[in-house]
């Protein structure tokens, strides 16, 4: 008897995470039929169904990026693994890559671009702040000959957008490859890898597509590829290296390479379901719209954004902390007696702003409308607050349609064409 008592008490219980309102920098708050899908029997992955199910998952992400590359797979492992496998394939020792750094993202690809034995060119602009295309022009014909330009789509340490558009056309004039980290853009904000001459770029799948942390959808161009094929060296890293990761995604071939994450490759497949229901352009259009709300209301409790004026992302609101308020403390509150996390700052902001997703499934009116009821509250406790009801008023305003100023009408018309997509 007592015996079994020892055994049971050594056995920890069930598991029950306590509810949460993930509104951080991500993981973002997953839909229940992901979770469900997650949740079923697992095929062997090289099962024809588990095959099938691949297939679709690929055309759904060459949707998902704007992209007809052939190349397109969800590689195992976070956003950084898709950073990590794109730099180790296509940096060989002594190449010279081009990254652009305004937060702790464009950073890492610095240091990952040195472990491959490259030689990282940084062009710099202050954190929150966008890099100049003409900044990416400059670099390029002062350098010599670079592999590659790397830059960050959406700064997750800053809420700073990066405009893309121009870069892929000098990299091609210079002959470097123009590398994109999408991880908080993709299905969030516009993102045309094809249109905008993105030769490879890597997302994650726990941000705007709103699926677990686990897998990095990635795909490569023509020009992208062939630069892996003229490679001196094999890729260093044998788990990462895209030739025999192909073979297991390429239709015909369906090599063992290591075994696939299935559950999450179950669980990607939903994700990308629910954003092909809902549209890639009523989906951008949720996310402006939540955060267009977020930023007003946060705005009358002296929140106010951090990165460059015209290049904030929807998908993450990035807000300076007035004096007074205690970082720490305020994001505890929220927390313990909210259930809602947010994110602080990092690196140099660390303490200075908070970081706020709106990410997938995360930007949905109530929990904008949660959120700011909650600050307001706390505000109100700390007898901070100058106008109660103000934020949500704010919020209220924007969701009406009354919180910009005056628009054509044939932009008001298509705003509130947008709205009624996005207002759930
Ligand atoms: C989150 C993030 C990453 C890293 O992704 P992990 O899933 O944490 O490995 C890379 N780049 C950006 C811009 C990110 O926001």
């Amino acid at each position: 008897m007592a015996s079994v008592t020892r055994a049971t008490s050594s056995v920890c219980g069930e598991f029950i995470p306590p509810p949460r309102l993930l509104l951080g920098p991500g993981p973002s708050l997953v839909h229940p039929r992901v979770l469900q899908a997650m949740g079923t029997p697992l095929l062997g992955h090289l099962d024809p169904e588990f095959l099938r199910l691949m297939n679709e998952i690929q055309a759904m992400l060459r949707r998902c990026f704007r992209t007809e590359n052939r190349f397109t797979i969800a590689l195992s492992g976070t956003g950084s693994a898709g950073m990590e496998a794109l730099l180790v394939n296509l940096v060989e020792p002594g190449d010279a890559v081009i990254v652009g750094v305004t937060g702790v993202f464009g950073a890492r690809m610095a240091a990952v671009v040195e472990r491959c034995g490259g030689r990282p060119i940084t062009v710099e602009a202050p954190w929150g702040r966008i890099i100049e295309p003409d900044d990416i022009r400059l670099a390029l014909a002062r350098s010599g000959p670079v592999k590659a330009v790397a830059l960050v789509h959406a700064e997750t340490s800053t809420g700073a957008r990066q405009p893309l558009e121009s870069i892929g056309a000098l990299c091609r004039e210079s002959g470097a490859l123009f590398i994109v980290d999408a991880v908080t853009s993709l299905a969030g904000l516009p993102l045309e890898v094809d249109a905008w001459g993105i030769d490879a770029c890597y997302s994650g799948t726990q941000k705007c597509l709103s699926c677990p942390p686990g897998l990095s959808p990635l795909t490569l161009n023509e020009r992208a590829l062939a630069a892996m094929r003229r490679r001196k060296t094999p890729c260093q890293s044998w788990y990462l290296d895209l030739s025999l990761v192909a073979d297991y995604w390429e239709e015909g071939t369906r090599a063992y390479h290591h075994t696939a994450p299935i559950s999450m490759l179950y669980g990607l497949r939903e994700a990308l379901r629910l954003v092909e229901e809902e549209g890639l352009e009523p989906r951008f259009a949720r996310h402006r719209l939540q955060s267009e709300a977020l930023t007003a209301g946060l705005a009358t409790l002296g929140l106010s954004p951090f990165a460059q004026e015209g290049y904030r992302l929807p998908s993450l609101a990035c807000v300076t902390l007035p004096a007074g308020i205690d970082d720490a403390a305020v994001r505890a509150s929220l927390l313990r007696r909210f259930q809602i996390e947010i994110g602080g700052g990092l690196g140099p902001l660390r303490g200075q702003v908070w970081r706020i997703g709106l990410m997938g499934e995360s930007a949905r009116r109530s929990h904008v409308l949660t959120l700011l009821g909650a600050l307001e509250e706390l505000g109100l406790e700390q007898g901070r607050l100058a106008q109660p009801g103000a934020a949500l008023a704010a919020a209220a305003r924007v969701y009406a349609g009354q919180g910009e100023p005056a628009a054509s009408p044939q932009q008001s018309a298509r705003m509130s064409s947008e709205r009624e997509n996005a207002c759930s």
